[in-house]
């Protein structure tokens, strides 16, 4: 097609909506929060949860999925609706990933809840959950432990079950248990879900998917809308996405967030996401103790007395050491 030469009426009307743009008023900013960003696609909803094509006026830094930000409309007639970025609202937190060559990268920010998925088969590892739940009380994040597939407990494998509950409920995480293929406690993740934005995580094959399914039966016609807001017009799963739930909340997914290997910490805060350790903070003798065999060890001292848990303090030092602490 040839190229359509501007009027000088057209290129006056251009020059003066870029004008307009930047000099909004203040009664024309938005809130809205970042649905997806990937390359030049950058989609934002609004307080009605309208899908709206933004551009980023100028660098904001690193904007992510879940992210809230303030924008301000170029055409509200148009389908969808335009808008540029102008800034981006303080975090409460950012989720990264350990991603190319060993450096931190961001996928989804402000996440209220992590869903730590494990299953009967494949079994739970528990250094797993206990990884995942660092990282969530690290971000911080409220965490909550699913254990799917439930349909096929049977009594081989109901030790599992109990252990799981035993040890993290009494420390203070809920604990669902849900089968995704019979939709059974699926009622109850979804009541958990409603007031926050949450993620799922865990081991492939846990059932995820099967979850995010069941919870977002129309997650097809979603990614649709999506593409349609796009200029790229194709949305897909692999790209983080924020989807609102039916009956309240949002959930944060893509396969980069489902299986992010959380981002090496320090033993300080691996002390702080051992929820029932914080007791025992700063009561060994030394003050340098590696909690592993130092005389005077508080946390070994609470061991001995049944004070906590052996396989979590076994995750405990594992993770001390895998970090070099
Ligand atoms: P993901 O990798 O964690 O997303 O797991 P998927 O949702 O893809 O599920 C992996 C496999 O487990 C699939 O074959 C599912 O059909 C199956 N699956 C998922 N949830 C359940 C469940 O609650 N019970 C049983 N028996 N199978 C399930
Ligand atoms: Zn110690």
């Amino acid at each position: 097609m040839a190229k359509r030469r501007l009027t000088e009426r057209q290129r006056r009307q251009i020059s003066a909506k870029k004008n307009q743009i930047i000099s909004l008023p203040d009664s024309d900013s938005h809130n809205g929060t970042v649905i997806t960003h990937h390359g030049k696609e950058l989609i934002v909803s609004n307080e009605n949860n309208e899908t709206i094509n933004c551009q980023l006026r100028q660098n904001l830094g690193t904007i992510v999925c879940g992210d809230h930000v303030v924008f301000s409309y170029t055409d509200i007639d148009s389908q969808p609706k335009t808008a540029v970025v102008i800034a981006l609202t303080n975090r409460d937190n950012i989720l990264q990933k350990t991603g190319f060559a060993g450096k931190a990268k961001a996928v989804a920010a402000n996440i209220d809840q992590v869903i730590v998925v494990c299953s009967l088969v494949p079994r739970p590892n528990s250094y797993l959950i206990d990884r995942y739940l660092v990282a969530a009380e690290n971000l911080p994040a409220r965490p909550t432990i699913v254990i799917n597939k439930i349909d096929l407990l049977d009594e081989e494998n109901e030790h599992v079950v109990n252990d799981i509950n035993s040890i993290y409920h009494s420390i203070g995480y809920r604990v669902i248990e849900t089968s995704a293929t019979r939709d059974t406690g699926v009622d109850e993740l979804q009541s958990i879900l409603a007031d926050s934005t949450s993620i799922f995580v865990g081991l492939s094959g846990v059932g995820k998917s099967s979850l995010v399914k069941d919870l977002l039966p129309d997650i097809e016609i979603r990614i649709g809308e999506i593409s349609q807001a796009s200029k790229e017009g194709k949305h897909t799963t692999t790209v983080s996405t924020l989807y609102s739930l039916p009956d309240g909340g949002n959930l944060i997914d893509s396969p980069g967030v489902r299986d992010f290997s959380p981002i090496e910490l320090n033993k300080e805060q691996i002390l702080n996401g051992f929820i029932e350790l914080s007791p025992y903070r700063g009561q060994c003798k030394f003050a340098n103790c590696s909690h592993t065999n130092e005389p005077g060890c508080a946390i070994t001292e609470a061991l001995e007395k049944g004070e906590v848990n052996q396989q979590r303090v076994n995750s405990f030092r594992k993770m001390l050491a895998d970090a070099g602490e």
